[in-house]
């Protein structure tokens, strides 16, 4: 499967933002965006420049794709799919990317990263609702009870993530049984509930050109 292979500290400097990208260390004084909060390259440091409102809509449609680590086909259908649900399109994106399982299963804090949880997803370790589930774009709903497989509960990783999920936080949206291993989705994400500075009107605008 396709996916992105450059160094992804690059892309918090480049969208002026910290991304998460990189679990644990993202919390630490070892992230790169502390020590150096411009734009990679040569004229990374340059005088901010105006922007075109293209280049503004790109820029945001870039960052909500690399949040979410996911490749410009798998984003656009997201989008598509958006457009055709009732109520407001760039809501309707925001909540279809948080109910992706990888994005769920890093929001339970089973892992540390989204990159981190799609790895749990494709190796099989994670179960929706008593099944095995090994697709990342799979979209929980409302009641899902998401757990982690029995074998797999010993696993280290789970364990340290686990155990730092306080200082990550969980969202109001699920409800984690820690002792269990297993959370729920006791209700749809609203866009009240999601706090990531994200101007999803602009990707709406950048899309219907
Ligand atoms: Fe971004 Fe995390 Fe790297 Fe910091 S450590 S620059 S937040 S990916």
């Amino acid at each position: 499967m396709a996916r992105y292979t450059d160094a992804v500290c690059r892309r918090c400097r480049r969208e002026g933002l910290k991304l998460f990208l990189k679990g644990d260390r993202c919390y630490s004084d070892k992230c790169s965006f502390e020590r150096r909060a411009f734009a990679p390259g040569q004229h990374g440091q340059a005088r901010f420049r105006k922007q075109s409102d293209y280049a503004v809509q790109l820029r945001e449609k870039q960052k909500v794709k690399s949040m979410y680590g996911m490749l410009e086909g798998q984003f656009r259908q997201t989008f598509q799919t958006a457009e055709r649900q009732k109520g407001v399109t760039g809501e309707n994106l925001l909540i279809l990317l948080e109910r992706r399982l990888d994005n769920a299963v890093f929001r339970m804090g089973f892992a540390s990263s989204r990159n981190q949880a799609r790895q749990l997803v494709r190796h099989k370790h994670v179960i929706v609702n008593g099944k095995k589930v090994d697709i990342a774009s799979f979209l929980v709903s409302e009641g899902d009870e998401i757990a982690i497989k029995e074998k797999s509960r010993a696993n280290t990783l789970i364990n340290e993530n686990l155990e730092a999920v306080e200082r990550r936080g969980i969202p109001s949206w699920i409800e984690l049984n820690k002792d269990g291993y297993k959370a729920t989705v006791k209700a749809l994400p609203n866009r009240e509930e999601l706090t990531m500075p994200i101007q999803e009107q602009l990707i709406v605008e950048l899309y219907s050109k």
